[in-house]
């Protein structure tokens, strides 16, 4: 909220700001380690960067870069989208219902599988998505051990 951070990395990057939000939010997604970014990591992202692009930029970017197919769109939760570079190749994914975790995974016999059930129904397949809901190993590792890491967390608001 305040922008108390006038320093000089802030005049550094004044060039930056001139060139569009677009650019600023496709190299979001080509230097994060993580390749499903919500729009609220896309957004905190930016501010560490010290580019406040403002939320519903973010979003009516992300929108934008949907439509033109240069990002993929992920409802994995009703509420919930997450976006990433659309590379061309299909995958499935496994997302942790315990702390949103989202990983990639593609499995020839489940491809066949489904291009067969689709064939078996006489439709033509155009797209598919799979999404398997659990629990990742850190989460599991953490439920084991609940009560340290629970006393060990911070007071949320
Ligand atoms: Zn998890
Ligand atoms: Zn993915």
């Amino acid at each position: 909220m305040s922008s108390e951070q006038s320093s000089p990395i802030h005049l550094k990057r004044a060039g930056l700001k001139a060139t569009s939000p677009r650019m600023r939010i496709l190299e979001v997604f080509r230097t994060s380690a993580r390749r499903h970014l919500s729009a609220e990591d896309v957004y905190r992202i930016l501010l560490t960067q010290d580019e406040d692009a403002g939320l519903s930029t973010v979003y009516r970017v992300l929108n934008q870069l949907v439509q033109a197919d240069i990002l993929l769109r992920h409802t994995f939760e009703s509420d919930h989208a997450v976006f990433e570079l659309n590379e061309g190749g299909h995958h499935d994914h496994l997302i942790c219902v315990a702390c949103g975790r989202v990983e990639e995974f593609r499995d020839e016999n489940i491809e066949q599988r489904q291009r067969q059930v689709a064939a078996d129904n006489a439709f033509v397949l155009r797209e598919h998505m799979l999404v398997l809901y659990g629990v990742c190993p850190e989460c599991r590792a953490g439920a084991a051990d609940e009560t340290h890491v629970s006393a060990a967390l911070p007071t949320q608001a």
